[in-house]
């Protein structure tokens, strides 16, 4: 009998693993994402020390999805030759310590960070071998340099070991109500959207978006369009969208909710 031919991989009994995403995975694959407060503390801390610096924070889960929350310093000791900085186990003891004690949940300290100073950032021998000594369900890895680049990982020790390289999102909180308001009256004078009606060629102002904005998740329920558009006539008709000025005759307002055209 004539044998199939394997490939080299086969033969070795490997199997190429490919990560499942979208449509083809019942789980979403996970997400990191960092507060807009907690990765400004942590680059200012980088900025500030000359030296490699690290730092602990809090991380919040959802399914497949992490928050990191909160982040902290503590005491220290660094060094000015090499990239090395070693944590005081006392002040670290002291620390979870008093957490407990004022009813904290130490169990969502799960990020470490430190920075690289001027070098390159990467994983070192003694980083990977710290992160392979987590006793936790997981682990969130971050190291930085004064140039702003970065990279995170995320371990899992349960229920089986898994370390992923992750991209940091940045959770942008809720826009205060008056900022909003401010960006929407600056949009309200500048943008117009054009858009055929009956021959004639209208302008109104845009809607409010209901979408994310710059693809960071953020929380639109105060982001939300407060009337009714104004609608006014930009063109004679057949005049194309392309064409000339628009000529504003009057301003008209479109009754009930629905602004969509
Ligand atoms: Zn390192």
């Amino acid at each position: 009998m004539k044998k199939k031919k394997k490939n080299g991989n086969e033969d070795a009994g490997i199997v190429n693993l490919k990560v499942l995403g979208g449509s083809q995975a019942p789980f979403p694959l996970p997400r990191v994402f960092i507060s807009q407060e907690a990765i400004q503390r942590i680059k200012c801390f980088v900025d500030l020390c000359e030296y490699e610096i690290n730092g602990f924070g809090f991380v919040e889960r959802n399914g497949n999805d992490f928050v990191i929350t909160d982040v902290f310093l503590i005491k220290q000791y660094t060094c000015t030759s090499g990239v090395h900085v070693e944590t005081d186990s006392r002040a670290l003891n002291k620390f979870v310590r008093e957490l407990v004690q004022n009813n904290g949940d130490a169990s969502k300290m799960r990020l470490q960070w430190h920075s690289h100073a001027w070098s390159s950032v990467f994983f070192s021998d003694e980083d990977v071998e710290t992160i392979g000594n987590y006793m936790n369900d997981f682990m969130i890895s971050l190291v930085m340099n004064k140039y702003g680049e970065y990279r995170c990982r995320l371990d899992l020790f349960k229920p089986f070991n898994l370390s992923l390289e992750v991209p940091l999102l940045v959770y942008i909180n809720p826009l205060p109500d008056a900022f909003v308001r401010c960006c929407e009256e600056e949009m309200k004078q500048n943008v117009r959207v054009k858009t055929p009606i009956l021959g004639k060629l209208f302008t109104r102002v845009p809607k409010i978006s209901d979408d994310t904005l710059c693809g960071i998740p953020v929380d639109l329920a105060d982001v939300k369009a407060s009337g009714p558009e104004e609608i006014e006539l930009l063109s004679q008709p057949n005049q194309s969208c392309a064409d000339g000025t628009a000529v504003e005759i009057k301003p008209a307002r479109r009754e009930g909710g629905d602004n969509g055209l």
